[in-house]
């Protein structure tokens, strides 16, 4: 009973936030939804999706990260301006609403500089996802609009990870390429939604979290076949332990954690021994550098291993 109680409080909360914040997202198109797959960004604006509290809660990590990135990015010696939640108010060719809503935008009016801050709740990256950087680039555009040619306008990535503490910031500048490819998509998603023609889906890094992966030809890819019952349950079954898959191997890195943090081979949690396992690195060749210096060796001895195959659930 208590969880439900919470459950809806939650449900309600989070939908008056966004409306507050972000009014009626199938009324406009936004920066994040042309940098991803447009089918799922069509699909978003024209089809209700009940979240699961789960994917909810999820969901506000974003949330959590910007009151972080707020914290970081308060400057109290006055040595900039910080706005949030900016909205540029622009359309595209045919009239429908594009209206990014910048994270954060930090303004030297002395110097008239101003740089986008995009806030990201990801896990350790060496480079920002391309969606990100087009996403940003999409805002630079328009902000540099907004403010006029005497201003010059970059962006920043801050990504930051709330379960390890990981953050990284990225410098992002304007590329007249990247831009151009943004407002092309702003373009097809407008026609999209306008003439109500679903763009086709572009695989991505989340399509296995997609609510509209189930009948997406980008991932069936022609795949009509449905399967026996008793087998649909093996693949439930399996679905729903891949989340327990990956709680299992972060619980197990924390056990590692303690025993190098301690010094420690083993030790003892009533029946259970656990040991610290320590495999010695293999033998190995550096393939590229052994084929372009020595190329004859390499054909000599090249070998390609056998394939082998596994099944992934999307
Ligand atoms: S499953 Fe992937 S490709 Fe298909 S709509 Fe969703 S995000 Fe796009």
């Amino acid at each position: 009973m208590f969880k439900k109680i919470i459950e809806k409080n939650f449900r309600q909360a989070l939908k008056q936030d966004t409306e507050l914040s972000l009014g009626d997202r199938s009324k406009y198109i936004g920066a994040s939804d042309i940098s991803g797959c447009l089918r799922k960004a069509y699909l978003s604006k024209t089809q209700e999706v009940v979240h699961s509290m789960k994917q909810l809660i999820v969901f506000e990590r974003g949330h959590l990260v910007e009151d972080m990135a707020r914290k970081m990015l308060t400057c109290h010696d006055g040595e900039w301006e910080l706005k949030e939640q900016v909205e540029i108010s622009s359309a595209a060719s045919n009239g429908f609403p594009l209206k990014p809503h910048l994270d954060f935008v930090i303004y030297n009016k002395k110097a008239k500089r101003c740089s986008v801050v995009e806030v990201k709740s990801s896990s350790e990256m060496d480079e920002p996802y391309e969606s990100y950087v087009l996403q940003i680039q999409l805002q630079m555009a328009l902000l540099q609009k907004k403010c006029g040619p005497t201003w010059k306008v970059n962006g920043k990535i801050l990504v930051i990870d709330p379960m390890t503490g990981w953050y990284e910031v990225f410098e992002v500048f304007q590329i007249n390429a990247l831009q151009k490819i943004a407002f092309e998509r702003v373009e097809t998603l407008a026609k999209a939604i306008v003439s109500k023609q679903c763009p086709d889906g572009e695989e991505q890094l989340y399509c296995s979290k997609c609510p509209f992966k189930g009948d997406c030809p980008a991932i069936t890819k022609g795949i009509v076949e449905e399967i026996p019952k008793d087998v649909k349950s093996v693949v439930k079954k399996v679905a729903a332990l891949s989340d327990a898959e990956k709680l299992i191997k972060r619980q197990k890195e924390l056990l590692k954690e303690f025993l190098e943090a301690t010094n420690k081979k083993g030790v003892k949690s009533d029946d259970y021994t656990i040991k610290l396992i320590s495999v010695e690195g293999k033998d190995g060749v550096d393939i590229n550098k052994l084929k372009k210096e020595l190329p004859d060796v390499y054909e000599k001895y090249y070998r390609r291993e056998k394939g082998y195959s596994y099944v992934k659930i999307i």
